[in-house]
């Protein structure tokens, strides 16, 4: 089998740091803006920008009937910070009128590490993720206040005020995390994303 062909949604975002960063991964990585561009690809990642831009313009540009009937078949999904926030049943401190897709059994909140600190940089472990633990950058990042049960919980801020607070997660073939490693050259996540794709 080739490279798994993977989009990025390219609404709003940090696009082309998470096509390089799937590219250097072994995908064949592709920005995703319309329905046909989307059905050509075997999983999709929903990249760090501003949630609320990344839904309206998902009903601009027709893509929210599309992805949520992929995602309902099954493709593997990943999303990064806002693309986390878009994969969430449920937003807390969201707009009222923002809306995500059908997404993981989660509660998160947005802009949550905000009261403490804008951005940070700490060391996460990462469940099924080899090499020590993950340098990850947040940046206005949402945490996860909640799971549902069947919901795998894969990494947790280690220390700090925001200690315990859970930043990556995984149910079946969608993926999210808090921070950005598509900003610090650690291939090991979209590694991961790649396999997932490879799998499903
Ligand atoms: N605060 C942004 C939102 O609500 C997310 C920030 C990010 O993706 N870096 O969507």
């Amino acid at each position: 089998m080739g490279a798994p062909r993977i989009g990025v949604l390219a609404l709003q975002g940090d696009v082309r740091e998470h096509v390089a960063a799937l590219a250097a991964a072994g995908a064949d990585a592709r920005p995703v803006r319309r329905p046909a561009e989307l059905d050509a690809v075997d999983g999709l990642v929903i990249p760090g920008g501003e949630s609320t831009t990344i839904s309206k313009l998902a009903d601009i540009f027709e893509m929210r009937e599309p992805i949520d009937k992929r995602i309902a078949a099954g493709m593997p999904v990943y999303g990064s910070c806002a693309g986390m926030i878009m994969l969430a049943a449920e937003v807390l401190d969201g707009r009222p009128d923002q809306r995500g897709f059908q997404g993981i059994g989660m509660t998160v909140r947005r802009n949550a590490f905000g009261r403490q600190v804008d951005s940070f940089e700490a060391p996460v472990r990462l469940d099924g993720v080899d090499g020590g633990p993950f340098h990850a950058v947040f940046i206005r990042a949402p945490w996860v206040e909640r799971v549902d049960d069947g919901v795998e919980v894969l990494g947790r801020v280690t220390d700090g005020p925001a200690a315990d607070r859970i930043v990556a997660v995984r149910q079946g073939n969608l993926l999210a995390t808090s921070f950005h490693p598509e900003l610090t050259g650690d291939p090991r996540l979209h590694r991961y994303f790649v396999d997932l794709v490879r799998a499903a």
